[in-house]
């Protein structure tokens, strides 16, 4: 995974990883990281978006042609 280099907020490097939650919704699957500055104390997200066929590639489609 990708981290940050330093805080959005002060520019500071002492970036402590939180817990990271998970999300889905209709269409993605979010994973959203949580760091918190050691500097300023602020806290800021990353969130990565992926489609769901692709955390779910066994998942089986036979929903037939959508014009018919
Ligand atoms: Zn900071």
């Amino acid at each position: 995974m990708m981290e940050p280099v330093m805080c959005p907020f002060c520019g500071g490097s002492e970036l402590i990883e939180e817990e990271e939650s998970e999300m889905e919704t209709d269409e993605e699957y979010w994973v959203i990281y949580h760091w918190r500055c050691q500097d300023c104390g602020e806290g800021f997200e990353k969130i990565i978006a992926r489609p769901l066929s692709e955390s779910f590639e066994e998942m089986e489609d036979d929903e037939g042609p959508l014009w018919s």
